[in-house]
């Protein structure tokens, strides 16, 4: 089996609302010492082919992932599927339709921005996104351009945030759709960055009790948004009681993210099994039963 020293399963490029290209993000990643990538924009495979291609010139390991947005329990949940196969139709059929529903909320939030005084914000979003996926941080990027927010975190706190006035909640997939999505196109689940989804204990229990229900596999307990050390043991603990597997993903957007520790995330945590060897054909063994 090949081993690699440093994978990110979890980033975003220009094809969601990341700020590097594909080919400028899998740069930035070697330039990190990441030697295993995925690319994981939001509900969308569009980033896949190029990241690949650019990966294969550099001789890094590249991983078809994708994060899909869903609805549980009126919460939004970031399902990431690792090693999925971008042209299987029912992975198709599940992202078109959060692509209709990411749209036709993108055109309501224009219209409280506009409220706001932002004149043609659906349009200039769109230009942000740039034929991108539409995302609350390319409206963020708006609110700063517009000089309403200073920066994108004040963005958010001010009016993209959930429960602020400018966030429209969104009807997302199912959960087990997406998870059924992931496995029918030959992917692994993920339950992505489990400690932001401002849920108590309890509630993330019911979490990965009816993620691991739907058939997810894997959470991520190293996250690039939450790396505290109180937090990595949270991580591992809850993993270990739901006896799922572990994944490692930094949530890398861009530079800009200072705060991310792109390419030195914490390895999966002792007693847990990392997903990778659970299922080696992520890291390009034959492809066999195991995935
Ligand atoms: P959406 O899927 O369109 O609701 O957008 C969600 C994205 O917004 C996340 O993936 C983050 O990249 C970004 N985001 C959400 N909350 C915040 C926040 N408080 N500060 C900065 N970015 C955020
Ligand atoms: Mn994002
Ligand atoms: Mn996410
Ligand atoms: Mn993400």
């Amino acid at each position: 089996m090949n081993t690699y020293t440093n994978i990110d399963f979890h980033c975003h490029s220009t094809a969601s609302d990341g700020a590097l290209s594909p080919t400028a993000l899998v740069a930035c990643a070697a330039e990190a010492g990441i030697d295993c990538l995925a690319l994981t924009d939001h509900d969308t495979v569009a980033g896949l082919a190029e990241a690949r291609q650019a990966a294969d010139q550099r001789g890094m390991h590249f991983v078809n992932g994708v994060e899909i947005s869903v609805t549980w329990s009126n919460k939004t949940l970031h399902i990431v599927g690792l090693g999925v196969d971008p042209t299987h139709p029912v992975l198709e059929q599940a992202l078109s339709a959060v692509q209709h529903g990411r749209s036709e909320r993108a055109k309501q939030i224009a219209e409280r921005l506009e409220k706001l005084g932002v004149a043609d914000a659906y349009s200039r979003a769109l230009a942000l996104a740039d034929g991108g996926q539409l995302t609350r941080t390319h409206f963020a990027r708006l609110l700063v351009q517009a000089g309403v927010s200073k920066d994108l975190k004040q963005a958010f706190k001010q009016h993209l945030g959930n429960g602020k006035p400018a966030a429209v909640r969104a009807q997302w997939l199912a959960l087990d759709t997406a998870i059924d999505a992931i496995k029918s196109s030959g992917g692994v689940s993920v339950l992505a960055h489990p400690l932001r989804y401002d849920m108590t204990g309890a509630w993330r229990a019911r979490m990965y009790a009816a993620f691991a229900e739907a058939g997810g596999q894997a959470v991520e307990v190293s996250s690039g948004v939450s790396q505290q050390p109180d937090e990595l043991a949270t991580c591992q603990k809850e993993a270990i009681r739901h006896q799922l597997l572990g994944s490692v993903g930094s949530d890398f957007h861009g530079p800009e993210q200072r705060w991310i520790r792109h390419g030195r995330l914490a390895p999966v945590p002792r007693g847990v099994r990392p997903v990778w060897e659970a299922f080696p054909g992520l890291l390009g063994a034959a492809r066999g039963a195991t995935l």
